[in-house]
């Protein structure tokens, strides 16, 4: 059997984290190695690899996250002053869990990118 995600776990259970939301399709959780003031994931509890193994079919999932950033950007106060939304794919951008998440980061002037 394939190895459970970092994410999975704190699904299950298996790793602690404070669950900020959770709905049927997906959850969100504080970053544990914030690199802003409020850096959020949001996660599908689908499995997906990386953003190169979405299909079709998780177009509605897909919409669902983004819904859920705007919604906790309002709930974290920083809809207004803004916030940044990335998923990173593979090795030159430096994804370290195979299982897409949604960063939501913001709360103070970001760097440029
Ligand atoms: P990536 O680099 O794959 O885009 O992002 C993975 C993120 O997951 C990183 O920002 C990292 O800090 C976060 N992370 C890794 N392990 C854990 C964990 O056990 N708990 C939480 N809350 N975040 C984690």
């Amino acid at each position: 059997m394939e190895n459970k995600s970092v994410f999975e776990m704190i699904l299950s259970g298996d790793i602690e984290s404070d669950i900020i939301y959770e709905d049927n399709k997906i959850f969100a959780i504080h970053d544990i190695n914030p690199v802003a003031k409020v850096h959020i994931l949001i996660i599908p509890k689908k499995k997906i690899p990386t953003m190169n193994d979405l299909t079709e079919d998780d177009t509605d999932l897909i919409g669902s996250m983004f819904i859920c950033a705007k919604q906790l950007a309002k709930k974290f106060n920083i809809d207004q002053t803004g916030y940044r939304l990335l998923f990173n794919t593979n090795s030159d951008a430096m994804q370290t869990v195979f299982h897409i998440h949604l960063h939501l980061i913001g709360g103070e002037k970001l760097k440029n990118i």
